[in-house]
């Protein structure tokens, strides 16, 4: 073999090992402090403001192949390349901004987002617990309460800055030593300990996507998945109840859609989260592909389990380190 053959074989291997290469990008809350209700949240709810995802998504139009889902499945199943430098949009929890803000971004720069959905969220039209917590928690009047051991003793509520420190410690507390799957209920119980009126439900259908709205964004090619349907801890359900979550949140978006939902991403999508359990749930619900949030940049779609496709989370601004995530890697 020459060397014209020999340096031809290894650039074409160099092309084959780069296409199949894909990182998936998590966005969450798109938005900041811009309206009442969105003010009441906590900041660590959102992402980032609409303005940065806009530069993001002409730093990736710059500098990466953005691909659809079906792509991403057809490249799983092994009839179709990925393109080099691949880059996957994702957004969690279908916050009412994902379509006032992130869907009209998407369209304006001709790029299409996978958005995964808690059918609770959708059917009985609230937002999800730590919106609430954060609600209640910026909302209590000043005092010092006891929220009993379980969710981290007494919490001491003045100004800004020790609200912002409770939240963030019932958050951690119902994250790591709860055994509830569903946060909800204990979340209902900080308020009424805390003495705050949740807003009504009319208020909070507010802050979620509603169902027609979903569909537009369906039908002008943004996919949608399921975040199961009552955004529990997986891992702290049995494996019956795993695909009972599983299986219903794809039959109501299905319903509602009339097209396959082909991919899942597991709540909250840390190692402790979720189990082995949830990935073959995931699989016999009759997902293409589940994600994960642990935060690996680049993955290879031909050598990856699909039921634990790693995700992470998009940089807060469109500066440096945004674009050193999107290009540190040679892909
Ligand atoms: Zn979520």
């Amino acid at each position: 073999m020459g060397y014209v053959a020999v340096r031809t074989g290894v650039a074409n291997l160099l092309r084959q090992v780069l296409r199949n290469r894909l990182t998936v990008l998590a966005y969450h809350r798109i938005g900041g402090a811009t309206s009442q209700f969105d003010a009441l949240f906590d900041d660590s709810v959102y992402s980032c403001t609409d303005a940065v995802l806009d530069q993001q998504l002409t730093l990736l139009r710059q500098m990466r192949n953005v691909v659809t889902l079906d792509q991403v499945c057809d490249a799983l199943d092994g009839v179709r390349t990925l393109p080099p430098r691949a880059a996957l949009i994702t957004f969690d929890d279908a916050t009412q901004d994902h379509y006032s803000r992130a869907f009209p971004l998407l369209r304006r720069h001709n790029m299409t987002g996978v958005f995964f959905v808690s059918t609770r969220s959708l059917t009985e039209r609230t937002i999800e617990w730590w919106n609430l917590l954060g609600l209640t928690v910026k909302r209590a009047a000043a005092g010092r309460y006891d929220l009993g051991q379980a969710l981290g003793g007494p919490v001491i509520l003045t100004d800004d800055e020790s609200r912002a420190s409770a939240i963030k410690t019932i958050t951690a507390q119902i994250k790591l030593s709860s055994t509830a799957a569903d946060a909800l209920p204990v979340v209902l119980t900080i308020a009424k300990r805390l003495g705050v009126e949740l807003p009504s439900v009319d208020q909070q259908t507010d802050g979620v996507i509603s169902s027609a709205q979903l569909a537009e964004m369906q039908r002008a090619g943004m996919a949608i998945g399921s975040h199961t349907h009552s955004h529990p801890f997986l891992n702290r359900l049995s494996p019956e109840q795993q695909l009972a979550e599983l299986t219903r949140s794809k039959r109501i978006l299905e319903d509602l859609l009339q097209v396959p939902v082909r991919a899942l991403a597991y709540p909250y999508g840390q190692a402790s989260d979720y189990d082995q359990h949830s990935r073959e749930a995931a699989k016999l619900a009759g997902y293409d592909c589940a994600f994960n949030l642990l935060k690996r940049r680049v993955v290879d779609v031909r050598n990856i389990d699909r039921f634990d496709i790693h995700r992470f989370p998009a940089a807060a601004d469109a500066d440096y380190r945004f674009e050193a995530s999107i290009s540190a890697i040679a892909v």
